[in-house]
């Protein structure tokens, strides 16, 4: 691998940066993989065989180090959202929210850049359940991945959408937290992309800088007065770091918040022109990629603001909650229908779903529970994710090979124990629907997230 000349020059006085250490640690092809346990799973037993053989992420109480990269594609344990696979520097978002934000307290976070939805999964691990997270996407495709994603992890307080950072302007000091893990050059990723380092130039990274700047420029606004703004990106170059922390003192009314950090993580701090510390992860020094992080604290807007809002959405009624109540836990949740589809929503959180629903582009919002048809409900992929789905539902146990052929949407070949829906399982971990009928059974897995692959 040959790092592009201009590219280690532009390195050169950028603390941490030592360039043969830099170059040897790129040369050795070496392949750090890591994954995020989902704790709000029924893992625990599971977790604790696999976390025995695995080593843990200093600055990550759910990130662990693998040996090796497994076929994640023929991990059923993956396809049911027991973890997310995610590069361990970028974990230290954790270290951020957790030393900068009281967790505890009802919060309205932003995740800006959200796709593929990495930072939003670990930001939903780590707020309460009174918290909600807005997790946007600006390209379209990459939205309904992160859609997919949010749905595999199985909460219920996220709202999916679908905005240009402009369109957050209407949400004038509405967030406490706002995350902006900005799109950038991506030289942090050189060792696992080559292509990346072909995309490399100083004019990528001049244009990415401003880029950086128009979106934080946008979203700064429904930042709330003593709110928090964590901004990161995976690029080594100093105009998308430390020169940006010095544009945002320049033009935002903020302060920069120092991390406490354990020297032996091997996470440098650095400081820009104007001293706001960040906080840079070099592959030489760090188990993990490039990456770089800083925090603020807004000290203009306001603390809040009145938000008035129109219900848009008919909530279910007596006959449907009946039929409902079959298949969801329904303790504190509203039941609201759009046409035939049903969604949960956490009861707390309904104002603000429709606030959200009357302002941004909303992809996805609580919990889809399904169609109801008459007095039937088809349940949805999502109701099997989600922690909401009722004990004690049919359920069948897979083996290995039967839990892929189903992950494949092939025919399925297991025992007609019970007729009707069953909720399918590997290990435990749910892993969709199907549906036993007399002469055949239904494989009711989503067609767009089915395994292409051959084993
Ligand atoms: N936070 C994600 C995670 O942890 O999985 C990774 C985000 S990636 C570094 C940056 C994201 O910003 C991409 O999904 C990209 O599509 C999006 N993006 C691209 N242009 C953008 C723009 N002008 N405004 C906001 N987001 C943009």
């Amino acid at each position: 691998m040959q790092l592009p000349g201009e590219f280690l020059d532009s390195l050169i006085g950028v603390k941490g940066f030592e360039k043969e250490a830099f170059e040897k640690v790129h040369a050795t092809g070496e392949q750090v993989t890591s994954i995020r346990i989902n704790s709000s799973k029924p893992v625990t037993k599971l977790a604790n065989q696999l976390i025995n053989q695995l080593t843990k992420i200093p600055w990550s109480e759910f990130g662990y180090y693998l040996k090796q990269r497994p076929s994640f594609t023929f991990d059923p344990l993956f396809h049911a959202g027991c973890y997310y696979v995610q590069e361990a520097s970028s974990m230290f978002l954790e270290q951020a929210l957790k030393q900068t934000v009281d967790l505890s307290r009802p919060l309205k976070v932003l995740d800006l850049c959200a796709a593929p939805g990495g930072k939003s999964t670990l930001i939903q691990s780590l707020i309460s359940g009174e918290s909600l997270l807005v997790s946007n996407e600006v390209i379209r495709s990459r939205a309904n991945i992160l859609k997919s994603n949010i749905i595999k992890w199985g909460c219920n307080n996220v709202v999916v959408t679908n905005n240009d950072p402009r369109d957050f302007l209407q949400l004038e000091n509405y967030f406490d937290v706002i995350v902006v893990d900005a799109p950038c050059s991506g030289s942090g990723l050189f060792r696992r992309d080559e292509d990346a380092m072909e995309e490399w130039s100083p004019d990528n990274v001049a244009l990415c800088s401003q880029r950086q700047q128009r979106i934080l420029a946008d979203v700064w606004p429904a930042l709330k007065k003593n709110g928090v703004l964590i901004y990161s990106t995976c690029s080594y170059s100093k105009e998308e770091d430390e020169e940006i922390l010095d544009w945002m003192v320049g033009e935002l009314s903020i302060v920069n918040c120092q991390l406490s950090i354990d020297p032996l993580w091997g996470i440098t701090e650095t400081q820009s022109d104007c001293g706001a510390y960040g906080y840079r992860c070099w592959p030489d020094k760090v188990k993990g990629e490039g990456f770089f992080l800083a925090c603020f604290k807004k000290t203009g807007g306001e603390e809040s603001s009145v938000f008035k809002t129109k219900n848009k959405k008919e909530v279910v009624n007596k006959k449907e909650m009946t039929v409902l109540e079959n298949w969801v836990k329904n303790a504190g949740q509203q039941f609201i229908k759009h046409e035939t589809t049903v969604y949960a929503w956490p009861g707390h959180l309904v104002t603000a779903y429709n606030f959200l629903l009357n302002h941004l582009r909303v992809i996805y919002s609580g919990t889809i529970i399904g169609e109801l048809m008459r007095d039937k409900l088809v349940p949805d992929h999502a109701l099997a994710m989600s922690e909401l789905v009722k004990e004690g539902i049919n359920g069948t146990e897979l083996n290995f090979e039967q839990a892929i052929e189903y992950l494949k949407k092939k025919e399925l070949k297991m025992d007609k124990k019970n007729m009707g829906w069953q909720l399918v399982t590997y290990k435990g971990q749910n892993l969709g629907w199907a549906n036993v009928l007399p002469n055949r059974i239904n494989n009711y897995y989503p067609k767009e997230l089915r395994i292409l692959k051959d084993n």
